[in-house]
């Protein structure tokens, strides 16, 4: 099958044997993936990836020993838990020290015709929930997953930092709670979609002149923490959103002087975003920029590192 494959710091679309799933594995051919800003972290070097990359996709179950599987549109969880160690038996797999993680360690990833998962992984997908928005259940999931961190309601202000993808999703998915949505990102094509929702806008959180009681910095970048640190209330609440190679300076005394909590934040539950899917009106179709065949990888990752660019897709 044809993969997209990272090594040494440089992706290649190769020709790469079929995985073969086992017992409690199915196998999945891939129908669309998304590029992701982790995906472009990692051709940097972050984790020290190499192998297949992507993380985002939905597919279609070809082989499974569950045949009820079979010919099931899914999207797959991207943490692969061992399954026997004690922060497993507690109930927290996400956590697990031995995990793998699809696309990102020790598993290859989604940029490839087939990929295989465990079958506890997958989530069938409603007939509602289109491919194009099936790509971001996963990004969306992460994005509830701050809903189980902080006690939000509509008294509360919130401030995101960053308008790429997760931003972007972020801010609506916490609109859905307060009415109190503040963003600041450096693309005012991208914010205007915020806008059309009611959602405040701006280039620089200075023009608002205020603070907030939360912070969700989704930037990407290593300066983030920093923004969130000027604009959170004291006693207020940052939650991190950003993962990146390399590391973020921060002044760490204003975290005790203004006993500001710091959260860090990762994936959520795919089962709560397939609900709020199919609950809640949210923009995605509006994010995508491009599509691109597999074969043109390099052209899609290129593209997607365009900063005025908020999701690129693949297509096997
Ligand atoms: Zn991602
Ligand atoms: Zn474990």
């Amino acid at each position: 099958m044809k993969a997209v494959s990272l090594e040494n710091g440089n992706i290649s679309v190769r020709e790469v044997p079929t995985p073969v799933p086992r017992e409690t594995e199915a196998l999945v051919k891939v129908i669309k993936a998304g590029i992701c800003n982790t995906d472009l972290e990692l051709v940097k070097g972050y984790m020290d990836f190499e192998g297949i990359l992507g993380h985002e996709f939905v597919g279609q179950v070809v082989e499974s020993s569950e045949k009820e599987w079979v010919g099931k549109r899914v999207v797959g969880e991207i943490n692969i838990p061992c399954g026997s160690c004690e922060i497993c038996a507690r109930g927290d797999p996400k956590h697990c020290p031995l995990r793998k993680v699809l696309g990102i360690h020790q598993k290859d990833g989604v940029f490839a015709e087939y990929v295989t998962l465990p079958r506890e992984n997958l989530h069938h997908l409603p007939s509602v929930v289109s491919d194009m928005e099936g790509v971001f259940v996963e990004p969306l999931a992460a994005s509830i997953a701050v809903f189980d961190q902080i006690c939000l309601d509509h008294q509360n202000d919130v401030l995101v930092l960053g308008d790429g993808k997760l931003g972007l999703l972020i801010a609506q998915v916490m609109q859905t709670r307060s009415p109190n949505i503040f963003c600041v990102g450096r693309h005012p094509h991208k914010l205007v979609l915020l806008q059309k929702r009611g959602i405040q806008t701006a280039l620089n959180a200075r023009e608002w002149d205020r603070k907030f009681d939360f912070v969700i910095e989704a930037t990407g970048v290593p300066k983030g923490i920093e923004d969130a640190l000027c604009f959170v209330k004291s006693k207020g609440k940052i939650i991190a959103k950003s993962t990146f190679h390399g590391l973020a300076k921060i002044d760490f005394s204003a975290f005790v002087v203004n006993e500001i909590q710091l959260i860090g934040s990762r994936c959520g539950s795919f089962a709560k975003a397939l609900e709020f899917l199919e609950k809640e009106s949210i923009e995605l179709e509006e994010m995508v920029n491009a599509d691109f065949a597999l074969e043109e990888a390099q052209r899609a990752f290129d593209r997607a590192k365009n900063p005025e660019v908020i999701k690129v897709l693949l297509t096997p």
